[in-house]
């Protein structure tokens, strides 16, 4: 808190210190089957429900924690903190992003005039971009994300991310993301991550790419 005195007679209290927010939930924006055939009921109500309820939870608990440690009411390992902090915010943010940027599989239309322009632009063509996002999907180590980015100059790339950690300066903007950890398939496909990645194009919200980009 400061304690301005503009004149003798005059204080102004500022209370400049705003912390982060806590996060809550998002709803789906459809229905747990929507996405069926090409991502089951069952995985739906258990990535929503449990691993994105989980991230939600973790990062409140890490903002919790740096909270109570600014105001010196306890201690806290700030490289576990930090790393906590980071793996479910980022892991909540994506979620979040991941349930928009989907719709059921009779809803798809394509990508617009206006964002296959944009994407003729920085990949040469749709196909290009398909193609190089499929990649970016499938050869993720592990768990994690591939992404479709945007910088301030609106130029666009395509990454990875490992589990849902960016190790790394970006200043970049998500505007389309695909989970490709085994929570996010296997039920439906097993270790078959190049048929869940190559369904999902089905259910990808055009719309929302859209949105994202301008
Ligand atoms: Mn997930």
């Amino acid at each position: 808190m400061l304690i301005y005195a503009i004149s003798p007679t005059i204080v102004v209290v500022v209370n400049t210190y705003k912390h982060m927010k806590q996060l809550t939930l998002p709803s789906l924006p459809y229905e747990y089957q929507a996405l069926e055939p090409v991502i089951s009921q069952k995985i739906m109500e258990l990535h929503h429900d449990k691993h994105h309820a989980a991230y939600v939870a973790g990062a409140n608990g890490a903002l919790d924690k740096l909270e109570k440690a600014r105001k010196g009411e306890i201690e806290i390992n700030y490289r576990e903190v930090m790393r906590d902090f980071s793996f479910n915010y980022n892991g909540a943010l994506l979620h979040d992003l991941f349930w928009r940027v989907m719709k059921p599989v009779n809803q798809n239309i394509g990508p617009s005039k206006k964002t296959r322009e944009v994407l003729k632009v920085n990949f040469g063509g749709v196909e290009a971009f398909v193609a190089e996002f499929t990649g970016a999907a499938l050869s993720v180590e592990g768990s994690g994300w591939a992404v479709l980015w945007k910088n301030k100059d609106g130029e666009l790339s395509v990454g990875q991310l490992e589990k849902h950690n960016l190790l790394g300066l970006n200043g970049m903007e998500p505007v389309l993301v695909i989970d490709v950890w085994e929570h996010a398939y296997y039920l439906d496909y097993l270790n078959d991550r190049k048929s869940y990645v190559q369904n999902w194009w089905q259910i990808v919200n055009w719309d929302e790419v859209e949105k994202q980009l301008s």
